[in-house]
């Protein structure tokens, strides 16, 4: 479950998908309370829910309101029913902000996409790289031992240095990289220009790098793949569906409900509407989910996955990309390719299958 507690966030990235981000709107602790009640819910002691704190910039509450908001999960979290997360950019993270993060064992995710010159489109609001404001912030989890992954955006930059990205991303210490392809996704509707061949080589490259740092932070997406081929060669594929539809209910501000893409939370046209399943405030999220189905967006969705699982051969492993990306990139969300699957899943299988082969033939 995503719960996004303000729409502000301190810096003005490039690429950024949030349409409020220079509001200042915050999550009440009525709306906390709500949402606390509903995890009670879809929780038990022998499953686990993650609550992630995701945009604009959570830190920009300041600790006594994000604490607020935390306060109505405590009892799930002692329960380990709950484990909270929190995405940022890092920049404001101090020693307070670090105790608050041990205190309440939240998991901690940090964008950043590179060295300087990778990182120019991230930019504060007066047009300042932000790049040494993330570091320093990075630096201070690490004096408080806090663990953390990093997510970065691969822009057309990016994309053909794939050595230099992680070496940086590595010496920063993280436990765990991420490597997000630009999407067009929200208000940034350019698409990235990145081919398929560059991708391709992109993740071959990235593949390559892998074995010559064996002992360096997991990559996320090839773990993901790895995991993939370990059940499919084991005869447990079924385990690997387990990965498949995922319903991701994303709580704004005011307690409206967005279903199975983030990036849907603030959106509306025409044709799908706002795309709120309902109000945490007058009705559960469990009630919502049961009735998600109604919902035209969500029953597009699900055609565009049967569509997926019948036509594309990269299924097995991809169980059929975010719904948001068919919407922003085809306008439907009964569509199946876009180009975040064939730069992000697609051209990763491929990547594998041409080296395997090179390899194989050498
Ligand atoms: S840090 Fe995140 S939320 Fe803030 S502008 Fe950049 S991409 Fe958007
Ligand atoms: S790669 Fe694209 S078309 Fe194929 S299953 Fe995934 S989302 Fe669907």
């Amino acid at each position: 479950m995503v719960l996004q507690p303000t729409t502000l966030c301190n810096l003005d990235c490039v690429y950024c998908y949030l349409p409020f981000r220079r509001l200042r709107r915050e999550m009440s602790p009525e709306v906390a309370h709500a949402v606390a009640a509903s995890a009670a819910a879809l929780t038990d002691s022998s499953s686990q829910l993650d609550i992630v704190w995701h945009g604009g910039e959570p830190f920009t509450l300041g600790r006594r309101k994000f604490e607020e908001l935390l306060a109505p999960f405590e009892k799930l979290r002692h329960a380990g029913r709950i484990q909270h997360s929190v995405q940022t950019n890092a920049t404001l993270i101090d020693n307070e902000w670090c105790d608050l993060l041990s205190r309440y064992q939240i998991r901690v995710g940090v964008s950043i996409d590179g060295p300087t010159a990778l990182n120019a489109r991230r930019v504060d609001l007066r047009g300042r790289p932000a790049v040494d404001r993330v570091v320093r912030g990075i630096g201070r989890l690490r004096d408080h031992g806090i663990r953390f992954s990093l997510i970065a955006v691969v822009g057309a930059e990016g994309i053909g240095q794939p050595e230099s990205l992680l070496d940086f991303l590595a010496s920063l210490g993280p436990h765990t990289i991420g490597l997000n392809v630009e999407e067009m996704e929200g208000v940034n509707n350019q698409r990235c220009g990145i081919t398929r061949d560059q991708a391709e080589r992109f993740w071959k490259r990235v593949m390559d790098w892998r074995r010559t740092h064996s002992e360096g932070p997991a990559l996320r997406e090839l773990e993901r793949l790895t995991d993939y081929l370990h059940l499919s060669r084991s005869g447990q594929s079924d385990q690997w569906c387990r990965y498949g539809l995922d319903p991701i209910p994303t709580v704004s501000v005011d307690g409206d409900v967005v279903l199975a893409s983030p990036e849907l939370a603030g959106i509306s046209d025409d044709a799908y509407g706002d795309f709120v399943a309902g109000n945490v405030r007058s009705q559960s999220i469990v009630s919502m989910l049961d009735q998600a189905h109604r919902l035209r967006y969500v029953a597009e969705f699900m055609t565009g996955l049967s569509r997926c699982q019948a036509e594309c051969e990269f299924f097995d492993f991809c169980r059929g990309a975010q719904a948001c990306n068919r919407y922003f990139e085809n306008g439907s969300f009964a569509t199946t390719e876009t180009d975040y699957c064939r730069l992000t899943r697609q051209a990763l299988i491929t990547a594998l299958y041409t080296s395997t082969k090179k390899e194989i033939a050498a």
